[in-house]
């Protein structure tokens, strides 16, 4: 989905190559148009295209030195996809040019408003009126959240003032980076190189602005100060570790994340400190409510079954965009949110939901400097490095432990047995499933109870990288309704060991069932491990039809949009 990528410096430098490697790095988000702006010595240059950033790069053909360059990967939301259309999109005197990430709800209005003034814009993108209001119509620009409805963020370059100029409404993401020698703007940390040592997060209703090394932030045009935070990217994102994807790679990661996540979780009694934070809230806890999207929302059902097995406390897995303000939440209630990303924007549209209850929220986020983050009482990273490609499976594990570590009585757990068990499961995965020679028609996958909600996650992960349609069912639910579908062009694929008569059923109408044989010693958790087989026939699957798995068509990594 969209990304906003700046730099500024007092000295002039290669900014553009900067601002392009930063754009790389958002390519992970999916877009449909890229661009980019700088200040040379007598004017702004735009130069954008639609496609892959390699397209926009072969049009950059110089690289002079400047103190600011803008760039943006565009996701259209208003306007068809077209280089007119793809940002930075400039006032129509081109001394402003803006990238921005969201959507103007009152756009026409103020189009309306810049034509009776004689402002005539060129494209039907809702963008196009910032930088013309911006230029035309307000004289204090700090004012502007006061004019534009809905939720964005946008980055503005004044060539005039040779300053550059932020704002954010709403959840949508955007940072503030700084090393030595120039400041970064991005919609997303991981794009900010590794010499950056400091960051702030911008927030609702604020703007800010930057001229060379000089930074002043408002809030809806009342000045404020901000500190900034420490950080440290020490990994490189773009590292495919001798693996011809990233799905291949994450999915490789899942032996040692797991390591991982048990020694940080569990050493020096941390997982007692831990789960102290919370002890209060989940002793006053009548239901856990969980809420989150896609593979996040299988975590959570997972995790909801573990709670109740466990804690023997009521826990509900809520898809985030099917909360709403009449669901019944009101008993003493405790949240937990679920997102890798840390800024889906239907889980955030949960939080506002939660927040007018007052519900404490507790956040299972790989990205612990996301706004997700940031809006809930308890944060728990999932410690499982940067997640790159579209669909998730690292994270997915790693949400699902993490819960298990947080959620749960017993107070040690032995990571020895489990890791043997992912790695075992890891190197057989390929013998276990092939890719079928005749590619079947549909696919079933099949479970009870947790491996139910494994084989809905099962399902999406083929969804998502090879397009086919594959289901995830209740074992014992098929005879009443899709059994009817089963024909000897079918494929499905078993969970656990109590699915014996769905198994018969499906045979005896020609299907082909593979069985994924359940872990031993069995455990809620060990169970987990049966998704990697899966995760890898899913990318196989994907490669074998000639798709990139990392980038499936229509979907983006963080999904900021409602
Ligand atoms: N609404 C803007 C457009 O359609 C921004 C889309 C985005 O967030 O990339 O161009």
């Amino acid at each position: 989905m969209c990304g906003i990528f700046g730099c500024i410096s007092k000295q002039p430098q290669n900014l553009i190559k900067k601002t392009l490697e930063g754009l790389k790095i958002l390519e992970y988000r999916g877009y449909d148009s890229a661009g980019i702006a700088y200040i040379t010595q007598s004017k702004l240059k735009v130069i954008k295209q639609i496609g892959g950033l390699e397209q926009l790069i072969k049009k950059v053909k110089n690289q002079p030195d400047t103190t600011i360059c803008i760039g943006h990967t565009r996701w259209a939301t208003n306007g068809a996809v077209s280089v007119e259309n793809s940002h930075p999109h400039l006032s129509i005197d081109g001394t402003i040019a803006v990238v921005h990430n969201g959507i103007i709800e009152n756009y026409q209005d103020c189009r309306k408003q810049l034509e009776t003034k004689g402002i005539k814009l060129r494209t039907p993108v809702d963008t196009e009126i910032i930088p013309n209001i911006l230029c035309y119509t307000y004289n204090n620009k700090h004012n502007i959240h006061k004019y534009l409805k809905g939720q964005y963020v946008f980055c503005a370059v004044n060539y005039k003032k040779q300053s550059l100029f932020i704002a954010k409404k709403g959840n949508l993401p955007l940072y503030i980076g700084q090393d030595q020698q120039v400041i970064y703007i991005t919609s997303d940390t991981l794009a900010l190189p590794n010499s950056v040592t400091q960051i702030i997060s911008m927030n609702n209703l604020e703007t800010c602005e930057i001229n060379g090394s000089k930074i002043s932030f408002f809030y809806l045009n009342r000045p404020i100060k901000k500190q900034w935070q420490p950080f440290n990217q020490s990994f490189t994102s773009s590292n495919k570790n001798g693996f011809s994807t990233y799905m291949e790679k994450e999915i490789n990661e899942i032996p040692s994340i797991t390591q991982q996540i048990i020694f940080q979780y569990t050493n020096n009694n941390n997982l007692l400190k831990l789960r102290q934070k919370f002890q209060q809230d989940l002793k006053n806890t009548k239901c856990i409510h969980l809420c989150a999207c896609g593979t996040s929302y299988h975590a959570a059902l997972i995790l909801a079954n573990i709670i109740e097995t466990n804690l023997h406390i009521r826990a509900i897995a809520h898809i985030s965009s099917e909360l709403s303000e009449t669901t019944l939440l009101d008993e003493p209630s405790l949240a937990i949110v679920i997102s890798q990303s840390g800024e889906t924007a239907d889980t955030l549209n949960c939080i506002d939901i939660l927040d007018t209850k007052q519900i404490p929220i507790i956040a299972l986020c790989n990205i612990t400097t996301s706004t997700i983050a940031k809006r809930s009482k308890y944060t728990f990273p999932l410690l499982c490095g940067p997640e790159i490609a579209v669909a998730s499976t690292k994270a997915f594990y790693a949400a699902v432990l993490v819960g298990y570590l947080l959620f749960n009585s017993k107070t040690t757990i032995s990571s020895s047995n489990l890791i043997r068990n992912i790695t075992t499961t890891l190197k057989i995965s390929r013998h276990l499933l092939h890719i079928p020679t005749q590619l079947p028609n549909k696919i079933f996958i099949i479970g009870k109870g947790i491996n139910y909600y494994l084989a809905l996650e099962a399902a999406l992960k083929i969804k998502e990288v090879t397009y086919l349609h594959c289901e995830g069912y209740p074992a014992n639910e098929l005879k009443h309704g899709p059994l009817s579908m089963v024909d000897n062009k079918t494929l499905a694929i078993a969970f656990g060991t109590d699915t014996a008569n769905a198994i018969a059923e499906i045979t005896a109408r020609g299907g082909k069932v593979i069985t994924i044989p359940t872990p031993t010693p069995s455990s809620q958790l060990s169970s987990i491990s049966q998704i990697i087989p899966i995760q890898i026939f899913a990318l196989d699957l994907a490669l074998s039809l000639g798709y990139n798995p990392d980038k499936p068509r229509n979907l983006a990594k963080s999904v900021t949009v409602l």
